[in-house]
């Protein structure tokens, strides 16, 4: 079952990409003002050869028109899955269209791939702005170097569940901050109209809070982005030289500096926060001191971004937790101590059947988030998406394709909580 779904989406998506252009360019001087209630405007994007128009909403046929990107369009019904009615001002054109191919023409988030700790501090607040009574923002610690740790929820006015998505954690990265941003807002302004499963998006997210950690390492980040420029302490600055100086040493590394700082996976204390969790806590280490990777820290916890990470888990009590890495297009579901193999197995392969990644198994606790979750006392469904095929950062060209797989993992994490499996 789960191979004719992927077989059927990946058809989906290469007739979408491969069929005719037939080019409809709609963006129209003329057409009416928006008002109030007037539909979502939105842009077509990533549609590689033009996004298929059809007149029935099984997409199947022939396409009644083949848009091209940047035309825009209005979202009359939807998105319904991933299925969306929609017309092209001042033309004919009216039908059923992909929606993953559809962005909002006054996205607050934008994909351009690198994606700072700043541009996304703004983002927040605009999006804070624009949908006051749907998202609640927390800041829930402070980094070593003095940047805000954010914990953005949406929904949950009567939640039941609650959902936790958490980015960025590896500071190299951070293409995956960007595309938890996106995921939110797409959410956040089909809000009434978007719809899952049968589901609309309004009922899904009030009784199904979904928590977001948009950029765990913030720090990190700024490192592998800007290089130690970046970093506003001193002693920090001192401690990543010495980070180098100690890899060098070790032959960890034969890069020079900049380079090497583009490659940094650790906070700005050298210290991976994707080890600094209790359960299998310093097992398999593979640095013995702070380094730009593989350095556990000397407690669980001693990191204010673990630290942070764990708080809001710990508050929240998550259902369903989804991690995002990079790089490889797998997903790993499962750890050897796990006490929620049986529980992880039905959700893991629900989501693998709308992500067409790779499953792969897990190895022994090396004091990673998962492994604390999977041992805690809060059953929990977790999945880690390892988002992109080449090296890491990953480059922008990655980010197009990577948007329109992971499209509708929020509403189906949504439904697949509220759904009692
Ligand atoms: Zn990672």
């Amino acid at each position: 079952m789960k191979c004719v779904r992927n077989t059927l989406l990946f058809a989906l998506f290469f007739m979408l990409i491969f069929l005719q252009p037939c080019s409809v360019n709609a963006a129209e001087e003329g057409a009416a003002a928006p008002e109030e209630a007037a539909p979502l405007v939105c842009v077509v994007r990533f549609s590689g050869a033009g996004l298929c128009v059809y007149g029935d909403p099984s997409l199947a046929g022939v396409p009644v028109a083949v848009l091209a990107d940047q035309t825009q369009v209005q979202v009359l019904e939807g998105p319904m899955d991933f299925i969306a009615r929609i017309r092209v001002p001042g033309t004919e054109v009216e039908g059923y269209t992909d929606m993953r191919f559809l962005g909002q023409a006054d996205a607050i988030v934008a994909d351009d791939g690198l994606y700072t700790y700043e541009e996304m501090e703004e983002d927040i607040r605009q999006l804070q702005a624009r949908y006051p009574g749907l998202l609640r923002v927390d800041v829930t610690g402070t980094s070593a170097d003095g940047r805000n740790l954010y914990a953005l929820t949406m929904g949950g006015e009567n939640p039941t569940q609650h959902i936790l998505v958490h980015a960025g954690i590896h500071a190299r990265e951070y293409i995956n901050p960007l595309l938890v941003m996106e995921q939110l807002e797409k959410c956040l302004a089909f809000y009434d109209s978007g719809q899952f499963f049968g589901r609309s998006y309004r009922d899904l997210f009030s009784n199904v809070a979904v928590h977001i950690v948009p950029m765990v390492n913030p720090d990190g980040i700024a490192i592998s982005q800007f290089g130690e420029a970046a970093l506003r302490s001193p002693d920090l600055v001192q401690m990543v030289r010495a980070c180098y100086a100690y890899d060098v040493a070790a032959g960890r590394t034969k890069q020079p500096y900049e380079i090497y700082l583009t490659r940094w996976k650790a906070n700005a204390r050298g210290v991976d926060l994707n080890k600094n969790f209790p359960f299998g806590f310093a097992l398999g280490m593979k640095a013995t001191q702070p380094s730009y990777a593989g350095y556990s820290g000397l407690l669980p916890f001693s990191e204010p971004e673990a630290a942070s990470l764990g708080s809001v888990t710990l508050q929240y009590q998550p259902s369903v937790v989804i991690s995002y890495h990079s790089m490889g297009e797998v997903a790993y579901w499962n750890t050897t101590e796990s006490r929620y193999t049986e529980i992880n197995r039905g959700f893991s392969s629900y989501m693998l059947t709308l992500v067409p990644y790779r499953r792969m198994g897990g190895g022994s606790a090396s004091g990673s988030y998962l492994d604390w979750i999977y041992s805690g006392e809060t059953p929990v469904r977790s999945i880690t998406f390892e988002t992109g095929n080449v090296e890491c950062p990953l480059p922008a060209g990655q980010y197009p394709k990577i948007r329109v797989q992971h499209d509708a993992v929020l509403p189906a994490a949504a439904w697949y909580a509220s759904s009692g499996l």
